[in-house]
């Protein structure tokens, strides 16, 4: 049977959450991106409304919801701010996530409650300067010494690594060789403080001005062997599947984008006159605002279909890239016609479709390009 509408559990969550977002982010988060800073007292309100343990157990103190009220969650955070929606993202998607699905018993019990509760923030850390999308060319590496492994290396670009509420990274790192020949890769957690740990200082950013992204190096960092996460030379493929998943995500928070974009055109152009009349008289700005609200529905509708799959124990890879291949695009083209409707005021800090359109670009860009998802699906389609 097909429906799509939400349940009364889950649409409470996107009023509450619309609401807070409205009332407490708006207002305030154009000084902190203006200012390249991070917001700790606001996540620690998101972490206080249970935004971080949503999809995870009550035992390990989440909220026993679904990967889908994560999702919903990011939409409406996202329709008014995305370093907020990315810092949620990053701290379930790719920083419980990870622990949840392949840790141990003794790691969940020791990280999920304070991750879910967001008193502390987790990070991923897969990416090198070397290689993005072309991850497994890791060289950070890591050793087994006396019951600890010693990481050397370093990571770029890692979200959420550097604010005063992390608490971990869990890395992949080169752990050996493959009986193939290629490289053995695992993931390993690394709590923040050890050392020989250096976090680098915030990149200067286009966007996602309010969000943390670091670089972090690692000299002879010492961890207990217990801190692998899930199999030895799984690392790869697990962080693999998290991306899987974290694409629904991201699709999420690019339809919020879209939307907001929609919303603020539809508030401007009833506002502002020109040539005696609202400019949204006209029939060109209508059909643009239109054009806006159709991209954002249908891409809603495809990051649905793919949280949809992966709630039914169902493979759900292709439909997650084109979830998010669409919409991230959709957000894109959304933010630049929602400037566009704004005139020279959209070219303005002060205005949030300024903060739309530089916060869209990094969406067909981050948890897979857009050229890795067109060939995930092509290869999915049985091509290359
Ligand atoms: C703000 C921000 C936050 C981030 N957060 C995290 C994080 O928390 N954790 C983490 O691990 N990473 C994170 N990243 C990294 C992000 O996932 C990578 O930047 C992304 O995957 C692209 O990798 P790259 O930058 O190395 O680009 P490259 O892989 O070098 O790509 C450059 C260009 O080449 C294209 N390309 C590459 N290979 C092919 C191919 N085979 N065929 C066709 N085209 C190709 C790409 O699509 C792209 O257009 C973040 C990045 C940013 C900017």
């Amino acid at each position: 049977m097909l429906d799509y509408r939400l349940s009364d559990e889950t649409e409470a969550l996107r009023t509450t959450v619309r609401e807070f977002a409205r009332e407490v982010i708006a207002p305030q988060i154009g000084e902190y991106y203006e200012r390249d800073e991070f917001p700790a007292h606001i996540v620690r309100q998101m972490g206080e409304l249970g935004l971080f343990g949503l999809p995870l157990p009550e035992e390990y103190g989440g909220g026993g919801g679904t990967y889908f009220d994560l999702c919903v969650v990011l939409e409406e955070l996202a329709r008014v701010d995305s370093s907020m929606a990315i810092t949620v993202e990053a701290g379930v998607s790719l920083g419980a996530m990870p622990i949840f699905r392949f840790g141990t018993e003794a790691q969940k019990q020791e990280w999920l409650p304070r991750l879910c509760s967001g008193e502390m923030l987790g990070a991923f850390g897969l990416t090198e300067a070397g290689g993005g999308s072309d991850a497994g060319s890791t060289r950070t590496a890591a050793r087994l010494e006396d019951g600890h492994w010693v990481i050397n290396g370093s990571k770029a670009f890692i979200t959420n690594a550097g604010t005063e509420l992390t608490g971990l990274v869990t890395v992949t790192a080169v752990t050996g060789t493959r009986p193939d020949g290629g490289k053995e890769i695992s993931a390993i957690i690394v709590p923040s403080g050890t050392p020989g740990f250096v976090v680098g200082k915030r990149y200067s950013k286009v966007g996602w001005n309010a969000s943390d992204t670091r670089e972090l190096s690692f000299d002879e960092v010492r961890v207990p062997a217990e801190n692998l996460v899930g199999e030895r030379g799984r690392g790869y493929a697990q962080f693999l599947s998290i991306l899987d998943e974290g694409r629904i995500a991201i699709s999420a928070l690019s339809v919020g984008l879209a939307q907001g974009c929609v919303d603020e055109s539809v508030k401007y152009a009833g506002e502002r006159e020109a040539f005696g009349q609202a400019i949204g008289r006209n029939q060109a700005i209508q059909f643009m605002i239109a054009d806006m609200e159709v991209r954002a529905s249908t891409a809603r509708l495809a990051y649905y279909r793919a949280a949809e799959k992966m709630l039914r124990g169902e493979p759900f890879k292709r439909e997650a890239s084109i979830a998010k291949l669409y919409s991230s695009e959709v957000a894109m083209d959304n933010a630049r016609y929602a400037t566009q409707v704004h005139g020279g005021y959209g070219f303005m800090n002060e205005f949030p479709v300024g903060r739309f359109y530089r916060d869209a670009k990094i969406l067909e860009i981050g948890e897979g390009t857009s050229e890795v998802q067109r060939m995930l699906i092509a290869r999915d389609l049985g091509l290359g």
